[in-house]
């Protein structure tokens, strides 16, 4: 499967598109950049040892254990390129998801499983009112 590499640069040796998302862990792939992260899980904060990761239409993603999301790791790049931070106390009002949103942007909740909910929920009623 393709590696998911993100857009920011190596916080180590500062080269750009070298750091990939292999499961929770993040690791530049330049030969001499030892940098090497691991990430929790976006929305609750949980440590991700031991969950296990599947594979679906958007890519690699995981269950976690705690609170119970589907999270690909695309979403996890997304929030990293974006410099999003995800807010499970405020509830997206159209699926109850948990939100993302930038501090220092002044950015309003959005929510976390799809860009545009709003565009979503249209098309959904659209699609139900078919006879
Ligand atoms: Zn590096
Ligand atoms: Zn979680
Ligand atoms: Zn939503």
């Amino acid at each position: 499967m393709e590696p998911v590499f993100i857009k920011l640069s190596c916080p180590s040796c500062k080269e750009k598109n070298t750091v990939k998302i292999e499961k929770n862990r993040l690791s530049c792939t330049q030969e001499k950049c030892d940098f090497s992260a691991s990430f929790c899980c976006p929305v609750c904060d949980s440590l991700l040892d031991g969950v296990t990761y599947f594979q679906d239409e958007l890519g690699e993603y995981f269950d976690c254990h705690d609170c119970k999301n589907k999270v690909h790791i695309k979403r996890v790049k997304h929030l990293i390129d974006n410099k999003l931070s995800v807010d499970p106390q405020v509830r997206c009002e159209y699926c109850q998801g948990p939100t993302v949103y930038r501090q220092e942007a002044n950015m309003s909740h959005r929510c976390f499983f799809f860009q545009n909910a709003r565009a979503k929920r249209v098309f959904f009623q659209v699609g139900s009112v078919n006879p």
